[in-house]
Parts: C-alpha cells; sequence; structure tokens
C-alpha cells in the first residue's frame, strides 16, 4: 500500500470524513484489520480563508507547500489536497512539495465521463463556480461543460459552505435551498451535478432522493485515492473496484 499525504482542515468538517471514507473505503477493499496509511498535515483554516478572500493565492499556495513538503520529508509518495477551491493553486502545491498529486478535478471529471456526463451543474464556492481554475479544466481535459447558479444563488450556496458547514452547522433551511438549486440546474439542462466542495455532502445525501444524479467531490475523491494506494508501484491508478465512482485517475508529475 503506498502512503498518502494529505493537506486537511479546510474545512476539518470534510477532512474528518475523508478520514473516514479513506479508512472504511480500505477496509472494504482488503478486509481485515486493514486501514489507509495515511500522513495528514491540517492547518487553521482561520489562516487561509482570510488570504481566499483577499485574493492572496500566492500567500495561500506557499504556506501550503511548505505543509506539502513537509508530508514529503515524513514519508508521503503522494499528495491529495482535501478541498476543491485550494486547487486554484494545486500546480504550485504540486511543485513545492515534490509529491505527485491526485487532482480533484480529474477524478470527478473521470467519474462523470465513466457515466457519460458531457453537461454538469457545478454547486461549490464562488471561487470553484466563477474562477477558471475548475471549469477550464474540466472543459478542456474531461470534455464537460459545466453551469452554475445565478449571481444570487452562487452567493448563498458560497455563504451557506462558509458561515454553517465549515462550522459543522447543518441547517434544514438550507438544505431546502440547495435542493432548489438542483431543481433549476436540471431546469436548465443539466445532466448530473457536482458536489464541488468537500463539505456539501454532510448537507446533502449524495445517495438519496435528487430530481438528477450527484457526483460528490469528497467520495470520488477518496475512491481514486484508494485505486493510487492500492495500484502497483509504478503503475497508474488501480482498476475500479467498489463502485461507479473509481474511475482513472491522472497523476499529473
Ligand atoms: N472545502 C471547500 C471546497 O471543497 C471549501 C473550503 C475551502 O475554501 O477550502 O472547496
Amino acid at each position: 500500500m503506498r502512503t498518502l499525504g494529505i493537506l486537511g482542515g479546510m474545512s476539518w468538517e470534510s477532512t474528518a470524513h475523508l478520514y473516514q471514507l479513506l479508512n472504511r473505503g480500505l477496509a472494504a477493499r482488503l478486509g481485515g484489520l486493514h486501514s489507509a496509511k495515511l500522513l495528514l498535515h491540517s492547518v487553521d483554516f482561520a489562516e487561509i480563508e482570510p488570504l481566499q478572500r483577499r485574493g492572496d493565492w500566492a500567500a495561500a499556495a506557499a504556506l501550503l507547500g511548505r505543509a506539502a513538503a513537509g508530508l514529503k520529508a515524513a514519508g508521503a509518495e503522494g499528495l491529495l489536497i482535501a478541498t476543491n477551491t485550494m486547487h486554484k493553486v494545486a500546480d504550485e502545491i504540486e511543485a513545492l512539495s515534490g509529491l505527485p498529486l491526485l487532482h480533484i478535478v480529474d477524478a470527478t471529471g473521470a467519474a462523470l465521463r465513466a457515466a457519460g456526463i458531457e453537461r454538469a451543474g457545478l454547486l461549490a464556492t464562488r471561487y470553484t463556480m466563477e474562477q477558471d481554475f475548475y471549469r477550464e479544466r474540466m472543459r478542456a481535459r474531461h470534455g464537460i461543460e459545466l453551469l452554475t447558479p445565478d449571481a444570487a444563488g452562487r452567493a448563498e450556496v458560497h455563504r451557506i459552505i462558509y458561515e454553517e458547514l465549515c462550522r459543522g452547522r447543518v441547517l434544514a433551511g438550507s438544505r431546502a435551498f440547495y435542493q432548489q438549486q438542483l431543481a433549476a440546474l436540471t431546469d436548465a439542462g443539466a445532466q448530473a451535478v457536482i458536489l464541488g466542495c468537500t463539505e456539501i455532502c454532510l448537507l446533502l445525501d449524495p445517495a438519496g432522493p435528487a430530481p438528477l444524479p450527484l457526483f460528490d467531490s469528497t467520495s470520488i475523491h477518496a475512491q481514486s485515492a484508494l485505486d493510487w494506494m492500492l495500484a502497483p508501484a509504478g503503475a497508474g491508478a488501480a482498476a475500479p473496484q467498489s463502485n461507479a465512482f473509481t474511475g482513472d485517475i491522472e497523476v499529473t508529475s
């Protein structure tokens, strides 16, 4: 089994869920007392979030790059950034770390492609929905076009992530709002919706009733990481084993 380094704490609520998914998934694949070989650097999100708001992505990349280099020094063989948003600086973090990165857009894109999806809705932070880094990689590498809520919808989706979900608040009214966004994205022509923020699965059950298929980035990233951890040395990702979300992942260095 390869050892995976995780940059987490963005927020810790979703990292805790990811930790459980990785260990449960590993135990399901190998059985017995097996658990995942992980190194976690969990940051203080209160130091990262103001950098996002100010647009100081270079400082965020430097901070996370140092943390990732520490994971390599501690024995990590690959890197997972446990947030969609901070993939804005994935290339910088990967370069500073010296580790191959398991990119969340590639894992999600592969899962969508495997399901024949070409036009997907995206619920995420405003950075992920409105800036190019996510949309452009999904289009160029995976041939998938993304639809997002209108401006007011994007603002509220973003607010709920930072003011509620990242603080462990899961409110029925916010769930109803997200469900309205699913309906609107369905009406706009989406074939599926990406839960493109790692906390959204804490609000919306990805396996629950929905007007269209939901692709949960946290779970897809975890399944792809398990494929990589269990792949033979020198190989790419392992063949999908446990469910439809285990597409091939691209290790970008
Ligand atoms: N975890 C979230 C994401 O997947 C948002 C928090 C952050 O900005 O990192 O984008």
